[in-house]
């Protein structure tokens, strides 16, 4: 079937009838009355009290809330990191709730990529190692592996960074080398817990011209943040309370990263494509 972000599109079948894809198409993410507890000895957390929330192929999603209201925990959820203890989840189609922890890995594996705050790169590898990695899980031969590896370097603008360490590079070439790394996979969707926390604002917002280009691409965008100038290049906020959803707004015209980099011009190299 024709897949194409968010649009309907009349297509020929192979009976000579045209049909309409795209209008039932289901949600890459649909989670539903999702719990996880935390036992801390006698004391049980309850950090997520029942979400339920459906994110549609193509979205990008800025999840708010204060700290401990249980944003991480359902990015660690969403992300097959971490299983709920109880409600359903359903991503790309597959009922992810009752998987085995191996095959939560490797469903993780094919279908999400994540970016953290921290970058979280392996020091001692260099930024093509690091990149690489995901595909040594994948089974993917070592010379498609380079070559891969390279094609997303130099989609985030750090061709001639490949042999670079992580303490080589500034902040934000490693959360650059990072978003390489969650794209190598081809995944259908890329979570971020914070990713522009540890950033100036100036490479925070070139950061989210990235990820907007990656959404522009076709790939699902959740993105956590405290930062309502960050949230404002998303098209969708999510506002998390005590475990909760309180709230879920469309942002029907999103601040263009470029544009904003654009009106104080320096070098675009990697943002813009
Ligand atoms: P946020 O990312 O919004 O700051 P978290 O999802 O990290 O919130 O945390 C939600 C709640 O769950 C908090 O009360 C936190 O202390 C608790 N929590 C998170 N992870 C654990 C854990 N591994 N063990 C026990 N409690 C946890
Ligand atoms: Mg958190």
């Amino acid at each position: 079937m024709e897949r194409q972000n968010g649009v309907a599109t009349v297509i020929g079948t192979s009976n000579g009838k045209v049909g309409l894809a795209g209008l039932e198409r289901e949600p890459t993410i649909k989670v539903s009355n999702l719990t996880k507890n935390y036992e801390l000895g006698d004391n049980v957390v309850h950090a997520l009290r029942g979400v339920s929330l459906s994110v549609s192929p193509g979205e990008f999603v800025a999840v708010m809330g204060a700290s401990g209201s249980g944003k991480s925990t359902f990015m660690n959820v969403v992300g097959c990191l971490d299983r709920p203890t109880s409600g359903t989840y359903i991503l790309d189609g597959i009922d992810v709730s009752s998987l085995a922890p191996d095959e939560l890995a490797l469903v993780r594996n094919r279908k999400v990529g994540f970016i953290f705050q921290g970058f979280n790169l392996l020091s001692r590898m260099t930024a093509l190692g690091n990149v690489m990695l995901p595909m040594v899980y994948a089974g993917v031969s070592p010379a498609t592996m380079e070559e891969r590896a390279r094609l997303a370097l130099e989609s985030v603008g750090l061709t001639g960074r490949e042999d670079h360490k992580p303490n080589q590079l500034s902040g934000g070439q490693q959360q650059r080398v990072a978003i390489a790394r969650a794209l190598v996979n081809g995944p259908s969707i890329i979570l971020a817990d914070e990713p522009t926390g540890n950033l100036d604002s100036r490479t925070s917002v070139e950061v989210m011209a990235i990820l907007q280009r990656l959404n522009a691409e076709g790939i699902t965008i959740v993105v956590v943040t405290h930062e309502p100038d960050i949230a404002t290049y998303c098209g969708r906020v999510v506002r998390f309370r005590d475990g909760r959803v309180i709230d879920d707004d469309r942002n029907v015209r999103p601040v263009e990263a470029v544009a904003a980099l654009a009106q104080d011009p320096k070098d675009l190299e990697g943002v813009a494509q």
